[in-house]
């Protein structure tokens, strides 16, 4: 069975609550981005991104979600996982938008779920993608199974 592209009750309270976690935690230039993930058992985790002095330090929004999913629940897989972009004070539209995940990211749910569902931007709404779609060819360290 394909998984609905369109998003349900459950995915547009996702989105909100990935926007109500960074609008909580916005800091301009250190956490501009937040996300939230479904479990498999239907519970929701968010995060926000932690930028850092030294860059490679930083930590993207999803990562850190995904940190609450394990700590919390163990590997309780991710049904739908979104992130979105808080827009720096300048910017006169102050629209909470969705992003898509960067490439280490997608890396990242791929590993804890390769059936996770991405929610990405898409005009004026937002639709679902199944992670397989975001990362063709896969990195793997051994041949291919
Ligand atoms: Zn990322």
């Amino acid at each position: 069975m394909k998984r609905a592209a369109t998003l349900s009750a459950a995915d547009r309270r996702l989105i909100a609550a990935a926007r109500a976690a960074i609008k909580c935690r916005y800091r301009d230039d250190w956490q501009e981005v937040g996300a939230a993930l479904r479990t498999r058992s239907g519970k929701v985790f968010t995060g926000v991104n932690l930028d850092a002095y030294l860059g490679r330090m930083a930590v993207c929004a999803e990562a850190v979600a995904l940190g609450r999913a394990v700590v919390d629940s163990g590997d309780a897989g991710i049904d739908t996982i979104v992130a979105v972009r808080h827009p720096p004070p300048t910017d006169k539209d102050r629209t909470i938008a969705v992003v898509s995940p960067c490439g280490a990211c997608r890396e990242l749910i791929f590993d804890y779920d390769r059936k996770a569902r991405v929610i990405v931007p898409n005009g004026k709404s937002p639709k679902a993608v199944p992670i397989a779609e975001l990362l063709p060819n896969k990195y793997t360290r051994g041949p291919e199974r």
